[in-house]
This record gives structure tokens, C-alpha cells and sequence, in this order.
């Protein structure tokens, strides 16, 4: 059994204001393919709530009988993305972040932020790796055979796995952060593979920068890592991310509602 998240929009999400779990029928909503699948509301959708159909009966009693104990699998997913504030740690601002020196101790820390994605670097985005399963080391092709050679495996492949390695400059209203994504993560913000980006990348690169450029001013939620690394005799913070989820707008909006309410 799956459940699949809905974003509201406009005034729907404004004036959204059903309790007791009530059946739902939408129409016309549009599905998302970001890390899994959502879907959201359009200005042409439309909801009505306890809909008098003969499909709603049954589903209200096996809901009231049996399905509101039931465990949902989520649509949401894939590699690199989960809920919100998963692993416990709070949402934090980037001011935040670097005020408490997050990363400067032995341990790793970890912390989630919201912000925009401001920059993504095209160069360097994602390396050639052996394609042996489990190995990911960076291959380099032999111009003698043509064969991109494993050290590790000691052996030549026809062609690598690119693997995403990219860093990309995310910004919140108190500052911005250089953030590094690996395969999985990377793969969530371009939508799309290493080696399909890499594919393109050499084929139309026109294509290849609006592909990137289209990224950018999107926001996300970023579960990150923050360790400080000693490169060049010189300490800094390595901020990565471990996983990207989009913002449940519906869920913020209601936890800002309580706030205002509660003063
Ligand atoms: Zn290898």
C-alpha cells in the first residue's frame, strides 16, 4: 500500500481546514517526478471533501475499519531524498549554521537547512568511475586501447560511469553555503544521471547549461554534513549533502499558522 503526498496551492492551501480525516476527490492535479512521486494542485484542479460516490463508501469504512492503522509505503523516495527533519536533527538557518560552528568538532554534525540553489558549477561536475560494482574508483582512458583503466580492478572498460562530485553554492535569507552532492544526491537536484548529463555535456552543450541554469532559484530541503577537512596546511568546513527533500509548503505554512496563533 502506498501513500503518495498532494501539495495545495493558493487558496485551497490558505483555507484548508478539514479534520477527522476525511475522503478527498481530486481532479485534474499535477504529478511530480522529483524523487519519487507527488502530486499538486493546479488553478484548474478541483476538491471535494466526503464526495457522494459510491467509490467513497467502502473506502470510508475499510479506512475506519482497518486503514487508518495500516503502515504506507511512500511514493516519495528513491535514492537521494527523504522527509523532512529525518535523523532528528532541527531545521536550522545558514547564519545559524555558522555561528555554531558546525563541523569544527570530532565528530561530524548534522543539520538540515531550507534554501534556494543558487549556483551549480559546470565544471568538474561528475568524474569518470569503474563501472564494477561497488568499486567507483576513477578510471582513465589508455589512448593506446582505448579502454578506461581500473587501477583498483586492474582492468580496462569500453566506457565509465560518470558519477555525480558537485558543488553548488544554496542561499537562505542569512547568507549561502557551498554545498558538495555526490552520485545520489546529484543525480536528485539535475534529475537526471551522471552519464546522461555527461552524454550531453558532450553533445550540445547549449543544452547542457540550460539544463543546469534551470536549476538554479529552486528550493529545496537539504539534509547536510558538516566536517572540517585539513587541505593545504589549511582547516575548513566540508558541508555535504546526504539527502534533498522538496518542502512540504502545506506542512510549513500550518507550523507558521500555530506560531502567529499562539501569541
Ligand atoms: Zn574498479
Amino acid at each position: 500500500m502506498y501513500s503518495v503526498r498532494l501539495t495545495l496551492w493558493g487558496a485551497n492551501a490558505v483555507q484548508f481546514n478539514m479534520h477527522d480525516n476525511p475522503i478527498l476527490a481530486f481532479k485534474n492535479v499535477r504529478v511530480n517526478d522529483f524523487g519519487g512521486r507527488s502530486l499538486s494542485t493546479l488553478s484548474t484542479s478541483s476538491m471535494v471533501a466526503n464526495i457522494d460516490i459510491p467509490e467513497a463508501y467502502p473506502l470510508r469504512s475499510w479506512y475506519d475499519g482497518q486503514g487508518k492503522m495500516a503502515h504506507f509505503q511512500s511514493y516519495a523516495g528513491g535514492g537521494g531524498s527523504l522527509t523532512a527533519g529525518q535523523g532528528g536533527d532541527e531545521l536550522k538557518t545558514i547564519s545559524q549554521v555558522k555561528e555554531e560552528n558546525l563541523g569544527n568538532g570530532d565528530k561530524p554534525d548534522y543539520f538540515t537547512i531550507d534554501a534556494n540553489i543558487i549556483f551549480i558549477k559546470s565544471e568538474n561536475l561528475a568524474y569518470p568511475a569503474c563501472p564494477s560494482e561497488s568499486c567507483n574508483k576513477k578510471v582513465v582512458l589508455d589512448s593506446s586501447s582505448q579502454l578506461w583503466h581500473c587501477e583498483q580492478c586492474q582492468k580496462g572498460f569500453p566506457s565509465p560511469k560518470y558519477r555525480y562530485i558537485m558543488s553548488m553554492s544554496a542561499s537562505d535569507t542569512t547568507g549561502n553555503l557551498w554545498l558538495q552532492c555526490f552520485d545520489d544526491t546529484g543525480s536528485v537536484v539535475l534529475g537526471t544521471s551522471a552519464n546522461e548529463i555527461m552524454e550531453l555535456h558532450d553533445s550540445n552543450r547549449e543544452e547542457f547549461d540550460a539544463r543546469i541554469n534551470r536549476r538554479n532559484f529552486l528550493k529545496y530541503r537539504f539534509r547536510c554534513r558538516a566536517k572540517s577537512e585539513v587541505y593545504n596546511d589549511t582547516s575548513r568546513v566540508r558541508y555535504t549533502v546526504v539527502s534533498i527533500s522538496e518542502i512540504d509548503f502545506v506542512a510549513e505554512s500550518m507550523r507558521k499558522f500555530k506560531i502567529i496563533e499562539s501569541y
